[in-house]
C-alpha cells in the first residue's frame, strides 16, 4: 500500500517509521511519503491560510496549495481505481474499526490533515473528481490539527494489512472485531502478583472453560462498559437466530 501524507508539520509522521509500520515499510509492504504541504505555496512566508469569508475567528486553510500538492501526488499514482483521499474533520463521519478494514483494501491513500479551522470547503468538492473522498473523525473532541488523527489512522488500518502484524491471529479476538464485543481481560506471569492471582480458569489447561469464561468476561465488559455495543450486539445475535 502506499500512503501520502500532506501536511504543514510532515515531521510529525516520524513516529510512523518506528515498531510495526517501521518494519512494514522496510519489508516493502507500505510506501509512506510526506509532503510539506507549503512546497506548494508561491510567495514569500509561503502563506497557506486566510482569514475566513464572511468574518469570524482564526484562519483558513487556502485550497490552491492542497489543490498543487494533490495533483503532483495525483501525476505518479500508477494505479487504475480513483486514490482514496481521507480529510480528517471533527465534523466527519466517524473512524471506526470497519471503516479501517475496508480502507486496509486499497492500493493508495491519501491524507490531508487541517490546521486552523480547517480547509476551504471548495478542496474537498474539487478533490472529489479526482478521488473518492472519506471526511473522517476520530471522535468527538476537536484537535489543534490532523496530524494526530492521520497517525491514528494510519495504525489502525495497516496494521490490519497481512503481514503488518506477525501474528495475525491477534486480530480476530480483539475488541471491535467481528463479534462486536470488547476484549476479556488478560494477564500475564506470575500467577500471583502483589497479592493479586490471575484467575484459577486460567491455569487449568482446560481450553472449553477458558474460552467460555472469556466470552463471558467479554459480555460482560461490553455490557457494562458500553451500553451501546451491547445493544448492536443483541440485535445482531438475534438476527442470526431468526
Ligand atoms: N473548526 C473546525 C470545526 O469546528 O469543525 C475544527 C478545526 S481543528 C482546530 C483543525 C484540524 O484538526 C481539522 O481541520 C482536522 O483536520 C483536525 N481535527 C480536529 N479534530 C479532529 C477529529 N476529532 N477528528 C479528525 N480530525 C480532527
Amino acid at each position: 500500500m502506499r500512503l501520502d501524507l500532506i501536511s504543514i508539520f510532515p515531521e510529525y509522521f516520524e513516529a510512523l517509521n518506528l515498531s510495526l509500520i517501521g518494519r512494514a515499510q522496510q519489508d516493502g509492504l507500505l510506501e509512506i511519503r510526506r509532503t510539506n504541504l507549503r512546497d506548494y505555496t508561491h510567495d514569500r512566508h509561503r502563506t497557506v491560510d486566510s482569514p475566513p469569508a464572511g468574518g469570524g475567528a482564526g484562519m483558513v486553510m487556502k485550497p490552491e496549495p492542497w489543490a498543487q500538492a494533490l495533483e503532483s501526488v495525483l501525476s505518479d499514482d500508477g494505479a487504475a481505481a480513483r486514490p482514496i483521499l481521507v480529510v480528517p474533520t471533527p465534523s466527519g463521519e466517524l473512524f471506526t474499526q470497519q471503516r479501517a478494514a475496508e480502507l486496509a483494501a486499497a492500493e493508495h491513500l491519501v491524507f490531508a490533515p487541517g490546521r486552523f479551522e480547517g480547509i476551504d470547503e471548495r478542496l474537498t468538492d474539487w478533490a472529489q473528481e479526482h478521488f473518492q473522498v472519506h471526511r473522517l473523525s476520530i471522535g468527538d473532541y476537536v484537535l489543534n490539527g490532523g496530524e494526530a488523527a492521520v497517525i491514528v489512522m494510519v495504525e489502525a488500518i495497516t496494521r490490519l494489512i497481512p503481514g503488518v502484524i506477525g501474528n495475525a491471529e491477534s486480530l480476530t479476538e480483539e475488541s471491535h472485531s467481528a463479534d462486536g464485543l470488547l476484549e476479556y481481560p488478560v494477564y500475564t506471569k506470575p500467577a500471583e502478583w502483589r497479592g493479586r492471582r490471575i484467575p484459577e480458569v486460567l491455569l487449568s489447561g482446560n481450553h472449553a472453560k477458558i474460552e467460555a469464561w472469556r466470552r463471558e468476561q467479554s459480555q460482560q465488559r461490553t455490557r457494562r462498559r458500553r451500553p451501546d455495543l451491547w445493544a448492536k450486539h443483541v440485535v445482531a445475535r438475534e438476527r442470526a437466530a431468526e
